[in-house]
C-alpha cells in the first residue's frame, strides 16, 4: 500500500513508519518538525515538511491507500494552560485531514487516540465500552476527533480505526523517545541514570494502590506499531473501530523506578513530591477486543525488556 504517515518524525510515528517499510509498504512522512526530528524519519520514506492543515489537500491529491495520523500536540499540562493550541492543532487539523481524505477518496485511516479519552476509570482493566470522560483538554481533543471519525466513516465510507494507547515506552534501535519537553516517567528516570538529573520525583505516595504510587500499563512501542499494521489490514469501509492497546498489566511508579535501577545499575535517588493534577490512580487496558478482532498479541510485555530497550537507546544517544 502507499501510505501517508503524519507525525512520522515523532516517537511512535517514526517507529511505525519503519515497520511499515519493513512490511513492504511505500511510506511518505508528513511532519512540520514542531516536536519531531528529521533524522528520526526512517531511510526509505519520502519526507515532506509541512503543516497538515495547509498542505494535506495537495499531498493526498497524488493518491494514497491510507493515512496513519500520529501528528498531534500531546502534553497534558500544556493542554490545560493553552487549550486553543490543542483544539486548533489537534481537532481542526484532523477535520482538514478528514475532508481532504473524502475529497481525494483516500480509503483507510488509522488514528492515534489515547487512554486519556476515558478519564478516571470506573472499572479496571478498562474496556472500550467504558464511559469517556476525559479529565484534561488533551484527552478531550482526541475524543472529539474520534467522534468526527465515526461520523465521516458512516457518511463517506471511510475504513477507520482509532487505537487508544496506554503508556508507550521502549525503543526500536536508534528510534526512541526524545522530547524537548520530557514529562514521561521512564525517560525521566533514565536521565537520572545518565547523570542529567539528580533525582526522580514520585508524584504522590498516598494513592489507593498497593505501594501508594500510581499504576500504569506500559506497552512496548514495537508492539504498538504492529497493532497499526493489523488495523490497516483489517479495516472495513464504512466502519470506525476503536481498540485499546496495552498489556493488561499495571506497574507502579516505584516498580518502574526499581526496574530502571536493576537495568542501569544506578541507584536512582527518588524524592516524593505532591500529586500531579489530572493523574488517575490506576490506568490499565483491557486489550481483549484487539486480541479477538485483530489477532494482536503483545510480544514484548516484560517491563524489564521495555526499560532495557529504552536504556540502550538513551545510552547510545548520550555516547554518540
Ligand atoms: N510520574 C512521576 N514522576 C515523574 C513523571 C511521571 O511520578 O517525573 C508518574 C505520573 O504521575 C504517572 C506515571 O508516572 O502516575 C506515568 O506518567 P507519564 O507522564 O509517564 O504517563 P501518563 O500516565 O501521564 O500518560
Amino acid at each position: 500500500m502507499k501510505l501517508l504517515v503524519t507525525g512520522g518524525a515523532g516517537y511512535v510515528g517514526s517507529v511505525c513508519a519503519a515497520r511499515l517499510l519493513e512490511a513492504g509498504h511505500e511510506v511518505v512522512v508528513l511532519d512540520d518538525l514542531s516536536t519531531g526530528h528529521e533524522d528520526a524519519v526512517p531511510a526509505g520514506a519520502r519526507f515532506i515538511r509541512g503543516d497538515i492543515a495547509e498542505v494535506i489537500g495537495d499531498v493526498l491529491a497524488e493518491g494514497f491507500d491510507g493515512v496513519l495520523h500520529f501528528a498531534a500536540k500531546s502534553l497534558v499540562g500544556e493542554s490545560m494552560q493553552d487549550p486553543g493550541k490543542y483544539w486548533t492543532g489537534n481537532v481542526l487539523t484532523a477535520i482538514r485531514l478528514l475532508d481532504a481524505m473524502k475529497e481525494h477518496g483516500t480509503p483507510k485511516l488509522v488514528f492515534s487516540s489515547t487512554a486519556a479519552t476515558y478519564g478516571e476509570p470506573r472499572e479496571v482493566p478498562i474496556p472500550e465500552t467504558a464511559p469517556t470522560a476525559p479529565t484534561n483538554t488533551y484527552g478531550a481533543t482526541k475524543l472529539a476527533i474520534d467522534h468526527a471519525i465515526t461520523s465521516y466513516a458512516a457518511a463517506h465510507g471511510l475504513a477507520a480505526t482509532s487505537l487508544r494507547y496506554f503508556n508507550v515506552a521502549g525503543a526500536y534501535g536508534s528510534i526512541g523517545e526524545r522530547h524537548a519537553t520530557e514529562t514521561h516517567l521512564i525517560p525521566l528516570v533514565l536521565q537520572v541514570a545518565l547523570g542529567q538529573r539528580e533525582h526522580i520525583s514520585i508524584y504522590g505516595e498516598d494513592w489507593p494502590t498497593e505501594d501508594g504510587t500510581c499504576v500504569r500499563d506500559y506497552i512496548h512501542v514495537l508492539d504498538l506499531a504492529d497493532a497499526h499494521l493489523l488495523a490497516l489490514e483489517n479495516a472495513t469501509a464504512g466502519e470506525h473501530r476503536i481498540y485499546n492497546l496495552g498489556n493488561g498489566t499495571g506497574f507502579s511508579v516505584k516498580q518502574v523506578i526499581d526496574t530502571c535501577r536493576e537495568v542501569t545499575g544506578h541507584p536512582i535517588p527518588a524524592v516524593v513530591a505532591p500529586r500531579r493534577a489530572g493523574d488517575p490512580a490506576v490506568l490499565v487496558a483491557s486489550a481483549e477486543r484487539a486480541r479477538a478482532d485483530l489477532g494482536w498479541k503483545p510480544e514484548r510485555a516484560d517491563i524489564t525488556g521495555i526499560v532495557r530497550d529504552a536504556w540502550e537507546f538513551t545510552r547510545a544517544r548520550h555516547e554518540a
